[in-house]
């Protein structure tokens, strides 16, 4: 019985290399040409395409490689009841929020209007913003949400967050709800969307919304595309309300060649970089998951199906 390897070729070969080097008693495939379908016991993936699920008639489990499930609970053919894991991996979690404080810090020390002058040869200093007009908020505080909030925190920045449950991290302050969302919202000179894509949050960040931000925003996306309408920002900079944004994630990868993003001034835009999982890490869960679901144990980084995340 058998690992499947499903993922695009860049995750592939080392997530391979990986669970060969975790497990050597068991047997592993990259690619479904050469997997005999009765032998496949887990599949780990990103996205699965209608079809492919029906193949294997022994499947115990679907192991997501990354956190995000959005692309994996999307397969219409994904059997009832069937177990779908996640990766938590704390180097990612901190890679993350090493990327959203370096964006926000490049922001609220101007450093982008510093290159632009010394780009036009010009020596002029503009008055330092106090940390009281950068408050944080973070929409999300799991895993990936809860690292970046800590780490404004740890460095002064006045920091909330909004999630289900309320979380109670110690220099953060938590907002639920709808009404959370939205009051949370009015005080975020920096937002940061750190959320799972569900069909809760799909959208939920548009003109309506994002113009309840205080006047001179930041908006900086490292959860899924599809949570931004991107004109609606776009239109919002570009009526002078926010200041700018740096976008990781994107509704599609890449971008089409028209994208306004490619050359818009006031947003960064990286190819889906804050921080990947470590692919031994990868191979270790899903290794021990399969244990797991052989053996009836519960597993770990189980995804709520129901929820979405
Ligand atoms: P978690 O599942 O650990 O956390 C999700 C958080 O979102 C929780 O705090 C949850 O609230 C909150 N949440 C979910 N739905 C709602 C809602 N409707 N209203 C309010 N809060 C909500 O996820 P991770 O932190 O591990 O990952 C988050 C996302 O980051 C991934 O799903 C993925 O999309 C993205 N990601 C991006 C990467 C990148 O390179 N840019 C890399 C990896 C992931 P509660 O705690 O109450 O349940």
């Amino acid at each position: 019985m058998a690992i499947l390897v499903h993922l695009p070729s860049f995750m592939a070969g080392p997530i391979t290399a990986a669970l060969q080097r975790t497990a050597p008693d068991i047997p592993v495939w990259n690619g479904r040409e050469a997997a005999p379908p009765e032998a496949v016991e887990a599949i780990i993936a990103w996205g699965l395409k209608p079809g492919v699920l029906p193949t294997y008639p022994n499947l115990r489990l679907v192991c997501a490689a990354t956190a995000g499930v959005d692309k994996l609970l999307a397969a219409p053919d994904l059997p009832e009841g069937m177990p779908v894991t996640r990766i938590v991996d704390p180097g990612q979690q901190t890679g993350i929020a090493h990327y959203v404080l370096a964006t926000a810090l490049r922001h609220a020390r101007g450093l982008g209007t510093y290159a632009e002058q010394q780009r036009r040869g010009e020596w002029k200093r503009h008055p330092g913003r106090d940390l009281s007009r950068c408050r944080v908020g973070v929409l999300g505080l799991g895993e990936i949400g809860s690292a970046v909030a800590r780490m404004f925190a740890a460095i002064g920045y006045p920091v909330a967050g909004w999630s289900r449950s309320g979380k109670g991290i110690p220099g953060v302050t938590d907002y639920t709800g709808d009404e959370g969302f939205a009051a949370m919202l009015s005080k975020s000179d920096i937002l940061v969307c750190a959320l799972p894509l569900t069909s809760q949050t799909n959208g939920l960040l548009n003109r309506q919304t994002l113009s309840l931000l205080p006047a001179g925003a930041f908006f900086i996306n490292v959860g899924r595309g599809e949570h931004l309408v991107e004109a609606d920002l776009i239109a919002l900079i570009d009526a002078g309300h926010l200041a700018g944004a740096a976008l990781d994630v994107f509704a599609k990868e890449p971008p089409a060649a028209d994208d306004p993003i490619w050359n818009h001034p006031r947003i960064e835009a990286t190819p889906h970089i804050a921080a990947d999982p470590s692919y031994e890490l990868v191979a270790q869960q899903c290794v021990e998951n399969l244990r797991r679901a052989r053996d009836g144990r519960e597993l770990l980084n189980q995804v709520d199906r129901n929820a979405g995340y």
